[in-house]
Parts: structure tokens; C-alpha cells; sequence
């Protein structure tokens, strides 16, 4: 499933072609998405220009004059930009063709993603309001944290998942951050003290900028033409690493289930 540094990926990788273009056209192939393209969207688009294509959580935001263009990859969705000619693929949902003579084609076997617009200001929209803070940004920090955790007993794994709290940090980035600020996932939130909740923050960033650092280099597979999605190839320290050492301590790694996910840890450096 496409995570926060994918997102930020296929952002890095569309938005050269987008800005400053006016789009020509929106050819939806198949409007049944996790929500139906409303049938109004190509009329609606067509003359206005692209301002930015800009991201929140696992959003990507097209901002265009009037109004933003929001857009989800699902479970299993992908962006590629290239010639509108270029033979469809199945699973080639929609093409969101611009005057440069390209076009942004979207393809989803899953059929998980969504494309909405929103006039005004896409902030307010249902699926962006009351979603917490992003963790690459300057209002999440351990003052945030420990104020968002007072009293609570809910596990610092899930209190991390929870987007209200904050965006974007799925379950492979909260086991690999737990592991490396040394925390325990089943700790209770409330019950850890505001240090551990800077070397957590600092966790996050890390291995979240790791992956966006990674994305880079498989920028490619997101713009050309014959591409394949790819997923990065980060250096996991417990996750999906049951049985095998800690690369810290030599333990084995421990997977318990929590809030119907997989979570994975060393029960020796996290406490
Ligand atoms: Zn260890």
C-alpha cells in the first residue's frame, strides 16, 4: 500500500509537469473508484490552470484555479505522466491530460482510490478536516505529544496510527520508529515521559526522510512510461523480521498483533 513517502514521491515526480499547465481535458475510463467520479468533473476542469500539486497525509492536492482536485492512491494506485498516446494498461482508470501535450494517467487494480474536487478551500473538505498535524512539519514535536497523550492509556503503537493524532505514519514506519527511539509499542501512552517523546519525534522524521531520500532514486518508476510502481528498498530493523536478531542487540525479533495489525519489536532494547 502507497504510504506517506510514496505519496511524497509520486508528489515530487508529477508536479514539474503539472504547474503552470492548463488542462485540456480529464478522460475517465472508469468512474467506479472507491467513490464515483462525479460525472460533472471534465467540464468543470477543462481551461483552469494548475497552481501546485501539494500533499496532505496520503492525499495529493492539485490546486487549480477555484478549487483543488483531491486525489488518493488506495491500496494499490499509482501516477505516471507521459504521452497521451502511450497504450493503455488495464487498470488505466483516468487520464488528466494538460496543454504541454502530456498527461497524468492514474491506474488502481484495487479500485481503492478517489478523485474528488473541492471548490474553495480544500482544507475544510470531509476527508482533510480534523486530521492531525504532519510529521515532517514544525507543529509536531514532543510538546505536541505529550499534550495529545495526558492520561492516555491506549499503546504508543496505536496512538502513533491514529491520524487524528498524526498523519501518515502506517505500520512499517511505527514499528521501525518504536525500534529506534527504544520504546516499548505496548507502552501506554500517557505512561511515557516527554524525552523518550523527543527521540520518538526524531525517529519518525528519520526513517520517514529515509524513505523519501530512497523514493528518490525510484523516482523513475513513477514517470515513464513503462513503470512499475515500486516500493523502497529501505533497511527495516523489526519489520516483518520475526525470529531474526535485532541488528541492535542480536535478539530476536518479536511480532504481537495489536489493533488487528502486526507490530514488531525487540522485547530487549524496547522498553
Ligand atoms: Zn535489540
Amino acid at each position: 500500500m502507497p504510504e506517506l513517502p510514496e505519496v511524497e514521491t509520486t508528489r515530487r515526480g508529477i508536479r514539474g509537469a503539472l504547474r503552470g499547465r492548463h488542462i485540456v481535458e480529464l478522460v475517465v475510463r472508469e468512474p467506479r473508484l472507491r467513490w464515483r467520479i462525479d460525472a460533472s468533473l471534465p467540464a468543470l476542469l477543462t481551461g483552469r490552470i494548475v497552481r501546485d500539486v501539494r500533499r496532505r497525509a496520503k492525499y495529493l492536492l492539485i490546486d487549480l484555479e477555484g478549487g483543488t482536485l483531491i486525489l488518493h492512491l488506495g491500496m494499490s494506485g499509482s501516477l505516471r505522466v507521459l504521452a497521451p498516446a502511450t497504450t493503455l494498461l488495464p487498470h488505466d482508470h483516468y487520464d488528466l491530460l494538460v496543454d504541454s501535450g502530456r498527461c497524468l494517467r492514474f491506474n488502481d487494480p484495487r479500485r481503492f482510490g478517489s478523485l474528488h474536487w473541492v471548490a474553495g478551500d480544500a482544507s475544510e473538505h470531509p476527508l482533510l478536516a480534523g486530521l492531525g498535524p504532519e510529521p515532517l512539519e514544525s507543529g509536531f514535536d514532543a510538546d505536541y505529544l505529550v499534550a495529545r497523550a495526558r492520561r492516555r492509556k491506549v499503546a504508543i503503537k496505536q496512538f502513533l496510527m491514529d491520524q487524528k493524532i498524526v498523519v501518515g505514519v502506517g505500520n512499517i514506519y511505527a514499528s521501525e520508529a518504536l525500534h529506534r527511539a527504544g520504546i516499548n509499542p505496548r507502552r501506554a501512552a500517557g505512561r511515557i515521559a516527554r524525552p523518550r517523546y523527543e527521540a520518538l519525534v526524531g525517529a519518525i522524521r528519520q526513517v520517514l526522510g529515509e524513505a523519501i531520500r530512497q523514493g528518490g532514486t525510484t523516482l523513475r518508476d513513477y514517470v515513464n512510461a513503462d513503470g512499475t510502481p515500486g516500493y523502497f528498498r529501505q533497511k527495516l530493523y523489526v519489520y516483518e523480521r520475526t525470529g531474526k536478531p535485532c541488528r541492535r542487540c542480536h535478539t530476536p525479533i518479536r511480532q504481537i498483533v495489536q489493533g488487528q495489525r502486526s507490530t514488531y519489536f525487540c522485547p530487549r532494547c524496547q522498553t
